[in-house]
C-alpha cells in the first residue's frame, strides 16, 4: 500500500489532524479493517462518490471503498539533522513513507505554545524543509565518496549512482529540496535513494475555527509559496475536523453546512494524498460488492489485475472494460454492452482511472 507521513513542528495539529482522520474511518467503514494499525499508523477510507452510483446500478450488497495509510510523525525540531529532539529516528520514518504532508500551524492561540515564538508558518516550513535538505545532503555526500571511488575502478553501477546523486547534490548545497532536481525519467531510480526531500509534498494549512471556509492571511502566503514551488495545498481547521468525526454521517453533513463548509478537510486531505502519490482508481462491480482498487498512473491491465491477486496477472488473458461514465449512462454493464461501450482490452492496456473492470484469466 501507499503511505502519506504527516510532518511538522511540535503544536501545529499533527495529531489532532492524524486522530480526526483515522476516528474518521472507524466510524464510517465499520465492515472495513480501518484501524489504527501502530500508535501512529492509520489506515483510512478513499472517499469516493463514484462508488455508491455504481453500487445502486449493480446492485451490490457491500462497498469496499480503497484505502490510503497515514503515519503521524513526531518529533521534529529545529536541528534534527543534528540528531536533536528525536532527531535520527524521526528522519528514518520519514525516509519510509511515499509522499510527506507538512501540517503547518495558521491559527493563533496564547494558550498553545509555538516552539519557535510567534505563528509564522513560512519560517516554520523553511525549518523543517532545511532540516530535511540538511540530512539528505550529508546522506548523499557520505554515500557518494565510496560510489566515486568504485566508479574510478570501472564498476558501472556505481558510476551511474554517481551521476545520478550529482545534480542532486549541487541542488541540495544551494537550499533546493531533491525534487527540484530529479532527471527526466529518472523518478525511479532516485527514489530509491531514499532521500526525503524528493518526495512529494502537500501543505495542510491549520487555520482556526472562523477561517476554516475562507482560510486566513497565514494560509494565503503559503498558498503562495506552494504555486511558486508547484506543491499543493489544503486549508483546514483541525479542531473542526476533531469534532466532525466524532459525528454520524447525517449529523456531519449538517455541521459541516452550518459553518459554510461543503466536504469535510479531512476528506480534501485524503484526495489530494492520492493525487500527490499518482494514484488511481479502478472498480469492480458484482452482486456482492462494488470495490475500488489502488493503482499508480500508467499501469497496465495485467499489474492492475495483480492488485487483486497475483494471479490475475500471471493467467490474464483480457479484460471487458466500461468507463465510468458510460457504466451510468448505459445503467451498468448490459445496457454499456447493447450501446457498444464495452470494451475488450488486453495486456497493453493502460487501465483508467475510472475504469469498470472484469478481468478473464486462466488459473
Ligand atoms: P502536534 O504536536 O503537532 O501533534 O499538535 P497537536 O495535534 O497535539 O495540537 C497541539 C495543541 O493545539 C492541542 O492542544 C490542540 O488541541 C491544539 N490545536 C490543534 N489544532 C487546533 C486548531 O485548529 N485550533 C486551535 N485553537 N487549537 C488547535
Amino acid at each position: 500500500g501507499f503511505n502519506c507521513g504527516i510532518v511538522g513542528l511540535p503544536n501545529v495539529g499533527k495529531s489532532t489532524l492524524f486522530n480526526a482522520l483515522t476516528e474518521t474511518a472507524s466510524a464510517q467503514a465499520a465492515n472495513y479493517p480501518f484501524c489504527t494499525i501502530e500508535p501512529n499508523v492509520g489506515r483510512v477510507a478513499v472517499p469516493d462518490p463514484r462508488l455508491a452510483e455504481l453500487a445502486r446500478i449493480g446492485k451490490s450488497q457491500k462497498i469496499l471503498p480503497t484505502s490510503l495509510e497515514f503515519v503521524d510523525i513526531a518529533g521534529l525540531v529545529r536541528g534534527a539533522s543534528r540528531g536533536e529532539g528525536l532527531g535520527n529516528q524521526f528522519l528514518a520514518n520519514i525516509r519510509e513513507v511515499d509522499a510527506i504532508i507538512h501540517v503547518l500551524r495558521c491559527f493563533e492561540d496564547d494558550d498553545i505554545t509555538h516552539v519557535e515564538g510567534g505563528v509564522d508558518p513560512l519560517r516554520d516550513a523553511e525549518i523543517i524543509e532545511t532540516e530535511l535538505m540538511l540530512a539528505d545532503l550529508e546522506s548523499l555526500e557520505k554515500r557518494i565518496v565510496a560510489l566515486q571511488k568504485k566508479a574510478r575502478g570501472n564498476d558501472r553501477e556505481a558510476a551511474a549512482l554517481v551521476e545520478l546523486m550529482e545534480p542532486l547534490i549541487a541542488a541540495l548545497r544551494e537550499g533546493r529540496p531533491a525534487r527540484t532536481a530529479i532527471p527526466e525519467g529518472q523518478e525511479e531510480a532516485v527514489r530509491r535513494l531514499n532521500l526525503m526531500t524528493s518526495k512529494p509534498v502537500l501543505y495542510v494549512c491549520n487555520v482556526d475555527e472562523g477561517s476554516a471556509a475562507t482560510g486566513n492571511a497565514f494560509s494565503d502566503s503559503v498558498r503562495a509559496r506552494a504555486e511558486a514551488e508547484g506543491a499543493a495545498v489544503v486549508v483546514v481547521s483541525a479542531a473542526i475536523e476533531a469534532e466532525v468525526s466524532q459525528l454520524g454521517a447525517e449529523d456531519r453533513t449538517e455541521f459541516l453546512e452550518g459553518l459554510g463548509l461543503s466536504d469535510s478537510g479531512l476528506d480534501r486531505v485524503i484526495a489530494a494524498g492520492y493525487r500527490l502519490l499518482g494514484l488511481r482508481t479502478y472498480f469492480t462491480v458484482g452482486p456482492k460488492e462494488t470495490r475500488a482498487w489502488t493503482i499508480t498512473a500508467g499501469m497496465r491491465a495485467p499489474q492492475a489485475a495483480a492488485v487483486i491477486h497475483n494471479d490475475f496477472e500471471r493467467g490474464f488473458i483480457a479484460c471487458e472494460t466500461v468507463a465510468y461514465d458510460d457504466y451510468i449512462q448505459c445503467n451498468g454493464e448490459a445496457g454499456a454492452k447493447e450501446a457498444g461501450k464495452l470494451r475488450i482490452e488486453g495486456r497493453d492496456y493502460v487501465v483508467q482511472d475510472g475504469d469498470v473492470l472484469l478481468f478473464r484469466f486462466n488459473v
